[in-house]
């Protein structure tokens, strides 16, 4: 959004006190016996709080009413073993961000190719970025219609993101060819059919380590390096306990943007070339990683330290890095989109099996890039993401798909159970 700088402080001051909301609300939810914890008197505590309390006041009263809406969901989902309880929300480690959850209250008009104007609650009418069709005016109805947004802030400054509701008919099955997916190590995606999708920017620098900044360009990069040094150098100057300096915090603040312009860069090769994998191919097959447990294991236990732990970690740490649990997600709406489906097939051995003979052969696996087969009269080599994906396409041909991963699996935890012992 293009705010003036007036705009800015009032979207922070609504932010802080949704955020302050969330946190009276948990201590009144936690404090009060439980046959008085419900939803009405809830909600009659938020009305009270917003007329006699003047900073909550500024929190429009329908995004209160959200706050309250989430909490309650927050307590469900806990109720349900999908999360944790609620808790409360830190000042430097919340996301900011506004409900608005109304959206005939947004009056959207599109003014130019790039730009559209929104009506906010309590800021008025604030420009935004066009990126993508939203269903206004002739082309919204009952089944298509924006029904909310929500402004988000990140080191970039504040986002809208509208909540659309749109009416699509069911696709027509995909007809084009299947394919095997392997997460890989020195291709961020290589596919079965050798159409790997690259971004071209190395997971590993010449030295060996992660390249965590790889979205960025050398430029970009030695600027980094630049600010990273005057911070180091600006904090020396800080003594124990004391805050901050404004400077310091205003480099801090320029290593943030940064970043997240890295991280948009990220995402958005990722939703591209998932959307284009979607509309390609009618079966798509991926192994099942169970990232978390591969970084937990490669640390060990404190009895049994893990072996390799800084390799093994540095390997798991490039997988992590190219997201590829938020890349299964968008594959498995996406090919649902586009009348494919989304197939998971177990890990173990993908990586090591010659994909030509179907042996697996001590050695095979020469470094990171180069699998040469060590079965006499095979001798098949090539890289060895690309062998992976061809075996995780033969697991799934051979009938070894888990469970079709259609939706996000709930796992449903009885009433008054604790977690460990339904585990
Ligand atoms: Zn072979």
């Amino acid at each position: 959004m293009a705010l003036t700088p007036a705009q800015i402080r009032l979207i922070d001051a609504q932010a802080h006190a949704a955020r302050t909301a969330w946190n009276l609300l948990h201590d009144w939810w936690t404090m009060l016996p439980k046959d008085r914890r419900t939803l009405a008197a809830a909600d009659a505590a938020i009305r009270q709080a917003r007329k006699e309390i003047d900073w909550l006041a500024v929190l429009p009263a329908q995004a209160a009413q959200a706050v309250l809406k989430t909490y309650f969901q927050a307590w469900k989902n806990c109720w349900d073993g999908r999360s944790d309880a609620p808790n409360f929300k830190a000042r430097f480690r919340t996301v900011m961000s506004v409900d608005v959850p109304q959206g005939r209250d947004l009056q959207i008009k599109r003014v130019h190719r790039r730009w559209g104007m929104v009506n906010l609650p309590k800021i008025g009418r604030v420009r935004f970025r066009w990126t993508k069709d939203l269903p206004i005016g002739k082309a919204s109805d009952n089944d298509n219609r924006i029904t909310g947004a929500r402004l988000i802030k990140d080191a970039l400054g504040w986002h809208i993101a509208f909540r659309i509701q749109t009416l699509d008919a069911v696709p027509e099955p995909h007809t084009g060819p299947e394919v095997g997916i392997d997460a890989g190590v020195t291709i961020p995606l290589a596919l079965s059919d050798a159409h790997h999708q690259d971004h071209g920017r190395p997971a590993r620098l010449p030295d060996g380590t992660a390249d965590r900044d790889k979205w960025l360009n050398p430029d970009e990069k030695a600027k980094l390096l630049r600010l990273e040094q005057r911070a180091a150098h600006r904090k020396s100057f800080r003594k124990p306990g004391q805050k901050s300096s404004s400077r310091l915090k205003r480099t801090y603040h320029q290593i943030a943007r940064l970043r997240a312009t890295a991280k948009r860069r990220a995402s958005d090769w990722q939703h591209q070339t998932t959307t284009h994998l979607a509309r390609t191919y009618s079966v798509i097959v991926v192994e099942k990683l169970d990232i978390p447990n591969m970084i937990k294991s490669a640390r060990g236990t404190i009895e049994n330290p893990g072996k390799n732990v800084a390799q093994k970690s540095g390997l798991n740490r490039s997988i992590s890095q190219e997201a590829w649990g938020r890349t299964v997600t968008m594959l498995t709406y996406k090919t649902a989109r586009h009348g494919g489906t989304l197939h998971k097939v177990p890990a173990p051995g993908t990586s090591r099996r010659c994909s030509m003979c179907g042996c697996t052969t001590p050695g095979s696996r020469e470094s990171q890039a180069v699998f040469v087969c060590k079965n006499e009269g095979c001798g098949w080599s090539g890289n060895a993401d690309h062998n992976a994906a061809r075996n995780v396409l033969h697991l799934y041909r051979m009938g070894h798909a888990l469970v079709p991963a259609a939706g996000r699996a709930v796992v449903r935890r009885p009433r008054g159970v604790k977690p460990a012992t339904a585990r």
